[in-house]
């Protein structure tokens, strides 16, 4: 076991000792991961980095002490509700990632609907089957039920979600998109559901918020997923993922201020008195903050485009690749992440061949399916990953398969 050593080292020694130990992470820089990172290149990288150290001993618990934090974190919020088409008298809160987002999103609907509806105990959520598990660990939490409704077409089978509500059913999910295959759920049919029933209709854009819409400016035909849905009530979007700011940065919004009261904590009596907090977070990091508002004015609306452009291209490449290899794609996705299978060689194979070849992505097991979530950077390196699995698809089909394959 270690302990903390008697003696420091000096800080050269340690950055040595740490480059050391990342000798062995996956390679993402080259573009080498289909998840975890969100690569946009190392300008962007530079900016994070500057931008989190200049304020990494800052905290946004004290916004009268750091008015700096409490500016920029009104701004990422106001630019999140801009791109989300929130109308006036919307509001939101950064937090430090997706689960937290959507943890906050349930607790404010649960204590609107204890204060609204009358509810209180034996409370469920009806979510398509595809939604994060975030969705279960918030419910563990708090001690509600989550139904979990099989999907059809990978989507949000509406009419089935709108079965399994009953009176103690205190939101509605979807997602933009689902984490397992990239889809926009229908999203405009759940808001008319969650309007007839008086039920809250939360969107889990933690994947999709930041780039969605850049993808629609770009020109694609994309479904309305936003607060433009009047059925819409609070939408999750993580900054760390296409926002493309450092880690622990996720945006939680509500569609009017109203009901983002429901998500305040106030705590306490104890010796300093009452504790009132935005979020679960006591402590904020200050360099979550200003990393993520670094970012997002470096890029500005052309620079986002620039980059959800190349992700988009990126995954019309592999695409076309996988199609031309035999692949079938799950559904029609339109934004970052793809999923497809191939109908003689399971994908776990598949997947074992392409990590021996130095790629870390990730696999569906429902069905079993490849798995990738584009960055950036993906469109640089969208050829190699193809001859990659063309030839780790060769190891598998025989000889009689292979021509077909060569085309
Ligand atoms: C990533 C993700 C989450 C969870 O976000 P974390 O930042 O990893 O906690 C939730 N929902 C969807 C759709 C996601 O893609």
């Amino acid at each position: 076991m270690t302990s903390l050593p008697q003696q420091g080292a000096p800080w050269s020694d340690l950055e040595a000792r740490m480059r050391e130990l990342a000798q062995g992470d996956a390679n993402w820089r080259d573009g080498r991961t289909g998840m975890y990172v969100f690569n946009a290149g190392e300008e962007l990288e530079r900016v994070q980095k500057a931008a989190y150290a200049m304020f990494s001993a800052e905290n946004g618990l004290g916004p009268a002490a750091f008015p700096s934090l409490a500016q920029m974190e009104r701004e990422v919020v106001g630019s999140g509700l801009s791109l989300l088409n929130a109308p006036p008298g919307a509001a939101g809160s950064m937090t430090s990632g997706g689960t937290d987002s959507i943890f906050l999103a349930i607790k404010a609907a649960r204590d609107h609907a204890r204060a609204k509806r009358g509810l209180s105990t034996n409370l469920n959520i009806v979510a398509p089957h595809t939604v994060h598990p975030a969705f279960d660990k918030a419910c563990m939490v708090m001690d509600i039920e989550l139904r979990r409704i099989s999907v059809k077409g990978h989507l949000a089978d509406v009419e089935a979600m709108g079965a399994a509500c009953d009176a103690n059913t205190l939101m509605l999910v979807g997602s933009a998109p689902c984490f397992p295959f990239g889809l926009i759920d229908p999203i405009e049919e759940l808001g008319e559901l969650a309007e007839s029933k008086g039920v809250w209709l939360h969107v889990d854009a933690c994947v999709g918020g930041y780039i969605a819409p850049f993808v629609r400016m770009n020109g694609a035909n994309l479904p309305p997923f936003d607060f433009g849905v009047p059925g819409v009530w609070s939408i999750s979007a993580d900054l760390h993922k296409y926002g493309y700011a450092s880690k622990g940065a996720s945006t939680v919004f509500f569609r009017s201020e109203g009901l983002r009261e429901f998500m305040t904590f106030d705590a306490g009596p104890w010796p300093l008195g009452r504790m009132i907090t935005p979020t679960l977070s006591g402590t904020r990091p200050g360099g979550a903050i200003a990393a993520a508002w670094a970012v997002m004015n470096h890029l500005g609306v052309d620079g986002y485009r620039e980059k959800q452009r190349a992700v988009t291209e990126a995954r019309a490449k592999i695409e076309a690749g996988v199609t031309k290899l035999g692949f079938q794609v799950l559904g029609r996705p339109q934004l970052g992440i793809i999923a497809f299978a191939h109908p003689e060689v399971d994908a776990f194979q598949l997947y074992a061949q392409m990590y021996k070849r130095g790629w870390h992505t990730a696999a569906l097991v429902e069905p079993h399916a490849l798995h990738l979530m584009l960055s950036p950077k993906h469109n640089e390196v969208a050829g190699q990953y193809l001859a990659d699995l063309e030839a780790s698809l060769r190891e598998f089909t025989n000889e009689a398969l292979a021509p077909k394959y060569a085309g």
